[in-house]
């Protein structure tokens, strides 16, 4: 299943503060200069679904033990991402594959180079990154 045709509902906001652009919570804030790019645009939805997805798994996990996780689970995407390498990879690679799904200008060498280089993964190497990116096991 690819494109659902509705999406999961998140506020956009433009910024010239922003870079590129990024996702916080279930918000993506964008550069106006990139306000059409496909390819962002894929990659910071994606960070919307995992937010989603880390919310509904917070409660289905904890709820019996501690109702009030159907607030507080709204932070767990943001608090993994932060605290978490492991998650923040794996939350990137799988933005990635979906940014270059959608968008040629992203190269398998363009997203690689900016997995290593943005996101504090010191150990992470240029081929490694390539390897992550080009797995292809997303079925989703
Ligand atoms: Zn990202």
């Amino acid at each position: 299943m690819g494109n659902l045709l509705v999406r999961l509902p998140y506020l956009q906001f433009y910024s010239d503060k922003t870079k590129y652009a990024h996702s916080k919570l279930f918000t993506i804030t964008t550069n106006p200069l990139y306000k059409d790019n496909k390819g962002l645009d894929i990659h910071e939805y994606e960070h919307i679904k995992q937010f989603y997805l880390m919310w509904l798994l917070s409660v289905i996990l904890f709820y019996y033990y501690f109702p009030l996780i159907i607030i507080l689970g709204l932070l767990t995407h943001n608090l993994l991402y932060t605290v978490s390498l492991r998650y923040r990879l794996w939350s990137e690679v799988n933005a990635y594959k979906k940014q270059m799904e959608v968008d040629n200008n992203y190269s398998l060498e363009v997203c690689a180079k900016s997995l290593v280089e943005d996101y504090g993964f010191t150990h992470l190497t240029l081929s490694a990154a390539t390897e992550l990116i080009e797995y292809k096991n997303n079925n989703s």
